[in-house]
């Protein structure tokens, strides 16, 4: 349980403010963005490297921020990755002119939202490489190494790279060092029970009485493999064992170990684990340097641990034996660089764009697609339980939070926009920024481009019409299988979302009203939402326990055809403008 807290919602805003009060030694928050940077950074000269993902596993990230290790950190709510505006602005103050490195897991949402922000901070000329970690050795075979999922050897591989950017490395060498570091760590975990999110009454999942989980996800993904209750010692040889069946040739037996908590595995615990692991790895041939023995990357409450080594090489040792300085973790004499002693003026957090001056018509339009928003995050908030329960089966559980956090923001962006005069297009827009920002993961980065794209396409002159909806819901469904590399039958929102664009523009050929050609096709996306209940996800987080997911329909896809059967009714109820004009 979590038994601190004010409101489960503002959770990780608490944890910020704290954190920052704590560590100003360390850090310094940057205005109105959820992360920090170094202290006394950006530093003129040298490369950054920004990690970042969902909150609950302190000390990652926040806590690895300082000299020899960080220089920023992003973090998202719970479990969810930070959305890319939120990437953005940390990254941008982070920058010392030398370059970025945005570091992240292996999870589809961070894929998209520090992709996002990287190639914003590339437009504005900053040099940025984007690297992901993929050591989980449960979440997919060698043959598809890049599929894997980061957990504990995120933090084996930041350290490395963060040691080579404060040694005064290039852009090119910390990024080919990072990738290095990456191929050379692997992980497999076990989980004794699972962890519950601020707020809730019971646990993301539980492992039953008596068993143990292998391969499970730190974010309550389910395992791979469950078993009876087994010694220490029984424990240290499946980990072990499956961590060294991954040894590369190459490998001359050198090797940076971690035995990671998962949150709430005491101390005592880990070191009788280690107590069995260290004369294994030691029988193995290994030369295990300087190893680590603790918390480091956790999962909120989670009862558990997991065994990561990394590979040593010439090139890799000096590395990991490097001096760091950060709030929750030292290694070696930390002293300051001498190399990057000129402090870099940052980029300011947020630049505002000018507003477009609406027409009358798009105004009133406007008010519709206002209550529109409203009656999504109605929907979202209605079957936010059940949207969770879905996405439990084989994700992390959070669909149904993500979505109700962005689509409140929404409502209440679009409301503002109204207000504020705005047409389709800027209540769209505000609406899809404010949605992506908040709800963060990958449903988050999605449906915040899917409204902003529909909104594009409206524009703030002309009237909305059928053809032009549906035109835009076209546009916005390209926008969003391009984006997310997702096709037809990946078991993802886009088979909703596909068939519903298309039956929308059969509607429209056939110049129904636009209220009944919506409904018609909200019927073809619950159909095919219902649909995807058989089928083998080949995207996303659900992706590496597949066939968990069989019997249960895609999350993303259920939430998609009960929003747009929701604007459907509405439409129909209300005499709209939309619907008379169309
Ligand atoms: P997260 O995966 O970050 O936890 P959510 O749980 O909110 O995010 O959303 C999961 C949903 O996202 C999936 O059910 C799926 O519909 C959708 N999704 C995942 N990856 C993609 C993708 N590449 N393209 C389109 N939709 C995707
Ligand atoms: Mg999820």
């Amino acid at each position: 349980m979590t038994h601190v807290y004010n409101d489960s919602d503002t959770f990780k805003d608490g944890v910020l403010t704290g954190f920052a009060a704590a560590h100003l030694r360390y850090v310094q928050r940057v205005p109105d963005a959820s992360g920090f940077v170094r202290a006394g950074g950006p530093l003129a000269g040298k490369v950054s490297l920004v990690i970042g993902g969902g909150s609950g596993h302190y000390p990652s990230y926040n806590g690895v921020v300082g000299p020899g290790f960080a220089d920023g950190a992003v973090l998202g709510d719970i479990f969810a990755s930070p959305s890319a505006e939120q990437v953005y602005r940390i990254a941008r103050a982070a920058h010392g002119g030398a370059g970025l490195v945005l570091a992240f897991g292996n999870y589809a949402g961070d894929r998209l939202n520090f992709g996002v922000a990287a190639d914003r901070l590339r437009a504005e000329g900053m040099d940025v490489r984007v690297v992901w970690v993929t050591d989980d050795v449960a979440s997919a075979p060698p043959e598809t190494v890049g599929d894997r999922r980061g957990i504990a050897g995120t933090f084996t591989v930041y350290k490395m790279a963060g040691a080579a950017a404060e040694r005064g490395d290039d852009l090119d060498e910390v990024e080919r060092l990072m990738r290095h570091a990456n191929a050379s760590t692997s992980s497999f975990g076990v989980a004794f029970d699972g962890c519950t999110l601020p707020g809730a009454s019971d646990a993301l999942f539980h492992v039953e009485p008596g068993r143990m989980d292998f391969g499970l996800g730190i974010h309550g993904e389910p395992g791979i493999s469950s078993t009876d209750w087994m010694s220490a010692s029984g424990l240290a040889a499946q980990l072990v064992d499956r961590v060294l069946a991954e040894r590369p040739a190459s490998a001359d037996g050198r090797a940076a170990v971690l035995l990671n908590g998962l949150g709430a595995t005491k101390y005592e615990e880990l070191y009788v684990l280690w107590s069995e692991v260290a004369p294994r790895l030691h029988a193995a041939g290994l030369d295990v340097v300087e190893p680590e023995v603790g918390e480091l990357v956790t999962s909120l409450d989670m009862a558990g641990c997991s065994l990561t080594v990394t590979w040593l090489d010439d090139e890799l040792a000096p590395l990991w034996r490097a001096p760091a300085d950060t709030a929750a973790y030292r290694r070696g004499e930390a002293t300051a660089s001498t190399l990057f002693t000129e402090r870099a003026v940052a980029a300011d957090a947020t630049v505002a764009a000018a507003e477009e001056v609406a027409s009358e018509e798009s105004r009133r339009h406007a008010e519709v697609a206002q209550r529109l928003v409203a009656t999504l995050a109605a929907t979202v908030d209605e079957h936010k339980e059940r949207l969770g329960e879905i996405d439990a089966v084989a994700g992390d559980g959070d669909h149904g939070i993500g979505m109700s956090r962005g689509s409140r923001a929404a409502h209440e962006a679009a409301d503002a926009a109204a207000t504020a005069g705005g047409g389709v297009h800027s209540v769209l827009r505000a609406a899809g920024t404010a949605f992506g920002d908040r709800a963060g993961g990958t449903s988050g980065i999605l449906w915040g481009l899917l409204l902003e794209t529909v909104g594009r396409d409206l524009g703030n002159q002309e009237a909305v019409t059928l053809d032009r909806l549906s035109g835009a819901v076209r546009t916005g469904a390209a926008r969003l299988r391009e984006f997310g590399r997702a096709e037809l039958g990946d078991k993802t929102m886009l088979d909703a979302l596909l068939p519903f664009a298309d039956e929308l523009g059969r509607g429209a050929d056939a110049a129904l009203p636009l209220a009944k050609a919506w409904q018609a096709a909200a019927d073809v996306a619950t159909s095919a939402a219902e649909a995807t209940a058989p089928m083998v996800p080949r995207v996303g987080r659900a992706r590496p326990l597949a066939e968990r997911s069989v019997g249960t329909p895609d999350p993303g896809a259920v939430s998609f055809a009960l929003i747009v059967t929701a604007i459907g009714e509405q439409l129909t109820q209300t005499s709209s403008p939309t619907s008379e004009e169309s």
